[in-house]
């Protein structure tokens, strides 16, 4: 399938979200994928959604690692799913300090323009999955759908958040699979619409 304007869009957070967040991870060792995340990808993968990883590494800015270290974690995730024939399209990273007010820090949407600039993507076909507020934040200030998952640390506060300032968010998830489960049903649904 040729992926075109027409293809639904996938923007998914890493660290909590694709793989353990055990804070500021510096090398593919410390990099622990969830249970279900090849099967999620790969279901994403096989539907012609597009997958995109969209993740926010203040370390950088901080000097606890490295762009290299960063595109050898990548790539140390990119094997790990290869293996299970599963694939992420592009990743889009905020190398940034929360100081430095950066247009890409989530939930700013300057990692969504930039791949909306290199790929025909349509933002109304595009979803967002995160574990934290700032995900779904982002999903709101770029206008697509937004999903939380209960796999990171910080999920009590998000949910509380959300609440509290009534941010619009489509699914809150158990897992990475519910949330991928959801938007394949999402998917299909405006198909027949
Ligand atoms: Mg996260
Ligand atoms: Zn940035």
């Amino acid at each position: 399938m040729s992926k075109d304007q027409n293809t639904a869009t996938v923007f998914f957070d890493r660290d909590g979200t694709l793989n353990h967040d055990t804070s500021y991870i510096k090398t593919p060792e410390e990099l622990v994928l969830f249970p279900d995340t090849l099967t999620a990808i790969k279901l994403c993968n096989d539907a012609g959604i597009r997958v995109m990883v969209v993740s926010n590494q203040s370390g950088l800015a901080r000097g606890y690692f490295s762009l290299t270290d960063v595109e050898s974690i990548h790539q140390y995730l990119r094997d790990q799913l290869g293996e299970g024939g599963a694939w992420i399209d592009d990743f889009f990273v905020c190398p940034h300090h929360p100081d430095d007010a950066c247009w890409c820090r989530k939930p700013n949407p300057g990692m969504i323009e930039q791949a909306s600039a290199r790929y025909p993507i349509s933002l109304a076909k595009s979803y967002v999955v995160g574990d934290k507020y700032i995900d779904v934040e982002l999903a709101a200030k770029a206008k697509l759908k937004g999903l939380l998952v209960k796999t990171g640390p910080s999920c009590e506060e998000a949910l509380r958040m959300i609440q509290a300032n009534h941010l619009p968010v489509a699914c809150v998830a158990e897992c990475l699979l519910d949330a991928v489960n959801w938007i394949l049903h999402d998917v299909k649904g405006a198909e027949v619409a």
